[in-house]
């Protein structure tokens, strides 16, 4: 798991449940925070929890671990790859507010330089970590980053969209 994606490793302690697949994880699209169900006492996916570190409304379930960057921003996308809601640090990467991007699709509203990727997360429903393309900021600027791409599990699909900076 840490092998795949060295560059997000920032904690040092990994605790012994992150390497269990069956564990579910949960992220919080705003504030990055993640959830590992543990003890099941949340574990009713239909009945997803509010973050209970910044209390945003509902937190995007993981089939594996995943850890952001410190600057990784996220952009929670419907079935149609249109934009639903835009955490913290996006706006630092693109330029872009919440209210610029909602309802908009997300690959043409940051002009990413392959959009490929995100089609293939839809059709396929499995996660791509680590594309390396170009968004355009809101001022115009070519900006290169690290996107990832995550599958919503539940029956309104939907997909996650992880972006970091590179340089
Ligand atoms: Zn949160």
């Amino acid at each position: 798991m840490r092998g795949r994606a060295p560059r997000r490793v920032v904690d040092g302690a990994t605790p012994p449940w992150a390497y269990d697949p069956l564990v579910p994880v949960f992220i919080c699209p705003n504030c990055r925070e993640r959830t590992v169900d543990v003890d099941g006492y949340e574990g009713f996916t239909t009945n997803v929890p509010q973050c209970r570190n910044c209390g945003f409304g509902f937190l995007f379930q993981l089939l594996e671990d995943y850890y952001p960057a410190p600057s990784t921003g996220f952009v929670v996308c419907d079935q149609d790859a249109r934009v639903l809601a835009v955490g913290r640090g996006v706006f630092e990467l693109t330029g872009f507010r919440e209210p610029d991007l909602i309802g908009r699709d997300v690959g043409t509203a940051l002009n990413l330089s392959d959009t490929a990727p995100l089609e293939l997360v839809r059709e396929w429903g499995v996660r791509r970590l680590g594309e390396q393309l170009e968004l355009r900021t809101r001022a115009g600027l070519v900006k290169p980053v690290v996107v990832d791409l995550f599958p919503a599990y539940d029956d309104d699909g939907g997909l996650l969209v992880a972006l970091s900076s590179r340089s």
